[in-house]
């Protein structure tokens, strides 16, 4: 081959080379947590993945933890990205991993909760904080109150019983509660969710927590005929934490609604801003489930 060939070889690697970091320069970082969960992590990893990449907006690394309790062989580097995304629901994680998690979104770092993610740590006190309330885990009347949303505002509920509960999996309407939170702009009031589970009597501090949508728990649903918290903004320390209860398994994180906040939320999380562009009415219904699969 000529020198000439090479020369022009050589262009074309650089070219791609400065591409590839150009490309990725201003994405966010975003690093999702997974490896344990009473749900099928594997299958809804990817899927959330490829929802927050599509938007253009993040770079999606993926930190897997070990199976049963966790040694010294886990130690994910917090400060590498621009925030974290819980899809973890299992043993506790080593001391020194949640002194720098607490440190890290402390200091500014930001954090995403997805579906289950709550039902983890319910002794862990600093985490109850971040994500304001939770389900199972021991949790009851000691871990703070209920929240549900009655003739426009919040009531926290501290009669007492344990917390996290949910009825039939179904199909629910979502409504906006803070229309003017970054992450709710331009948002529906109303839309059809993809069948999930519709968690309720969460319970936790709720402190310094902005509730963003409920959903109305239907009795004939088998639900607390209550509007239950769905979506959640929370301010800990200078960082900021974007709580869905959403996401049961893969076939509900297609339902756009789903997509749109987990997007909107993760980049408020890592930025206090949103500048993903609200959806057009028609992917977000308050009749239809509107679902984006994933390419093969
Ligand atoms: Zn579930």
């Amino acid at each position: 081959m000529s020198t000439r060939r090479y020369g022009w070889m050589l262009g074309l690697l650089c070219f791609a080379a400065t591409c590839q970091t150009l490309c990725a320069a201003g994405k966010l970082k975003v690093l999702i947590i997974d490896g344990q969960n009473n749900h099928d992590w594997r299958a809804t990893t990817p899927v959330m993945k490829w929802a927050l990449e599509q938007t253009g907006r993040f770079t999606v690394e993926v930190s897997t933890t070990p199976d049963g309790a966790i040694g010294d062989d886990w130690r994910p580097k917090f400060s590498d990205y621009d925030v974290i995304l819980s899809n973890y629901n299992g043993h506790d994680w080593p001391e020194a991993v949640r002194t720098a998690f607490v440190e890290y979104v402390r200091n500014g770092g930001g954090f995403v909760s997805v579906h289950a993610a709550d039902n983890s740590f319910g002794g862990w006190r600093e985490f109850n904080e971040m994500i304001g309330v939770g389900g199972w885990g021991d949790r009851n009347e000691k871990s703070g109150p209920m929240l549900y949303w009655q003739d426009g505002k919040i009531v926290r509920d501290e009669s007492p019983g344990s917390g996290g509960t949910h009825g039939a999996y179904h199909e629910f309407v979502v409504e906006t509660r803070a229309p003017t939170h970054p992450i709710m702009k331009g948002l529906p009031p109303k839309w059809k969710h993809a069948a999930d589970e519709l968690y309720a009597k969460m319970r936790g501090p709720a402190t310094n927590l902005t509730v963003l949508a409920t959903a109305f728990s239907a009795p004939d649903k088998a639900g607390t005929g209550k509007h239950e918290p769905i979506l959640m903004a929370i301010n800990y320390g200078k960082g900021r934490v974007f709580h869905t209860v959403l996401g049961h398994d893969a076939g509900t994180m297609t339902g756009s609604g789903f997509q749109v906040t987990l997007a909107r939320g993760t980049e408020w999380a890592a930025t206090g801003k949103v500048t993903l562009p609200p959806p057009k009415p028609e992917d977000m219904p308050a009749d239809t489930v509107v679902t984006r699969t994933p390419p093969k």
